[in-house]
């Protein structure tokens, strides 16, 4: 029954994937290794070729307006009262930050989403508020705070309609768009200033931007406003799987979490074969979900807990999984905007050289699943 339950995952997720440009720095082989098609990467190594399918995949020459069209339906269906998520997911170095920020001359999804948001608002009656903070090894740290000593270790609370509140998170109205932009250069310039070793902490850091929009009701009196979540995400590099050295696990760790999300992909298929009536759509989009979450876990998962979940009968290995994807932080503060009725919007940033084809395979693998 709590397999059920765990299955009832509805939310729509689309997943597109972003190749990178070589920088002017990088060496281009003869033979380029990653090779595009509207919805396919191909990549090729010594004596293989992988294929990986996307809902829509962006070549090097594609530029921030082309992934901004694509990602309008998302902030359209915030607007419309429905939760939203969008996430760069991929190893450090391939345009996460390009993506979502961007440059000043090049602006990404979140200054674009802020303009969008703001032209829509005038024939709505719509207000926005927007949050911002930081993952980083467990503990949460409030950007938008005036105190800097008020920043670090906010707790997250579910409310009984499994609502996810973050207590003593600031959240600062945004009256207008220049307001808006002005908070979000703030948080940016916390971000990059609130660690000694800003490159080692900022690849390893989750960076999560929440823009509530409230919609006020015509004129019913006492009514409650109704609210959306937007959220908008730059996650740590994806490397931390593979390169163990960065999170303090061991090889063996790591080797186990790949271990153990591999086995889940077998225990969904298994369910999958004995049960006709598990919806196809739902199970892949399950399983893309626990290895999100596994992902999002995997720097701060307790070592014991995935000990035991390896030890442990499939069927329970999967409960495990989630229990452990419950006690992360990234994954309780995205809970209520990851499944039912929101939209989840993932993308996959790549490396178009050589020596990252073993990164680049990974990212892919890990993201074309969910299709
Ligand atoms: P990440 O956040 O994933 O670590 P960055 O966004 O910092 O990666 O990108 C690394 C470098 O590559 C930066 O100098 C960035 O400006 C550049 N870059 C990334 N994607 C693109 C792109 N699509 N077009 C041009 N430059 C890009
Ligand atoms: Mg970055």
């Amino acid at each position: 029954e709590a397999l059920n339950r765990i299955l009832d995952i509805k939310g729509s997720i689309r997943v597109f994937c972003r190749v990178r440009p070589f920088l002017l720095t990088e060496r281009r082989g003869i033979h380029e290794p990653v090779s595009v098609d509207s919805d396919k990467v191909v990549v090729r190594s010594v004596g293989s070729r992988k294929e990986f399918r996307f809902d829509r995949v962006f070549h090097q020459s594609a530029d921030q307006d082309d992934v901004f069209l694509e990602v309008e339906p998302v902030l359209k269906s915030a607007l419309d009262g429905h939760n939203g998520c969008i996430l760069a997911y991929g190893q450090t170095g391939t345009g996460k930050t390009f993506t979502m920020d961007g440059l000043n001359d090049q602006p990404g999804i979140i200054p674009r989403a802020l303009e969008l948001l703001f032209r829509q608002a005038s024939s709505a009656s719509l207000t926005f508020s927007m949050s911002m903070l930081e993952v980083y090894m467990g503990s949460l740290k409030d950007l938008l705070s005036p105190k800097a000593s008020a920043r670090c270790n906010l707790n997250i609370q579910t409310d009984p309609k499994g609502m996810v509140e973050i207590e003593g998170l600031t959240e600062v109205q945004l009256p207008n768009i220049a307001k808006a932009k002005w908070w979000y250069s703030k948080g940016r310039r916390c971000r990059s200033t609130s660690w000694t070793n800003v490159n080692e902490t900022s690849s390893r850091s989750h960076c999560l931007m929440r823009i509530t929009i409230s919609r006020h009701g015509e004129s019913k009196q006492g009514s409650r406003p109704e609210a959306s979540k937007l959220w908008m995400v730059d996650l740590g590099g994806s490397e931390r799987l593979l390169k163990t050295g960065a999170t303090g696990l061991t090889l063996d760790e790591g080797r186990a979490i790949n271990l153990s999300l591999s086995a889940l992909g077998d225990v969904v298929a298994a369910l999958r074969r004995k049960r006709g009536h598990v919806p196809y759509r739902h199970v892949l989009q399950f399983l893309f979900q626990m290895h999100l979450f596994s992902f999002l876990t995997s720097h701060m998962a307790s070592e014991k807990l995935f000990r035991l979940s390896t030890l442990c009968q499939p069927d329970s290995r999967l409960l495990f999984n989630f229990v452990l994807c419950r006690n992360s932080k990234l994954t309780q503060i995205l809970k209520d905007s990851l499944g039912h009725s929101s939209k989840v919007l993932m993308l996959v940033n790549i490396s178009p050289c050589e020596e990252d084809v073993g990164e680049t395979i990974c990212s892919l693998s890990f993201s074309s699943r969910a299709r």
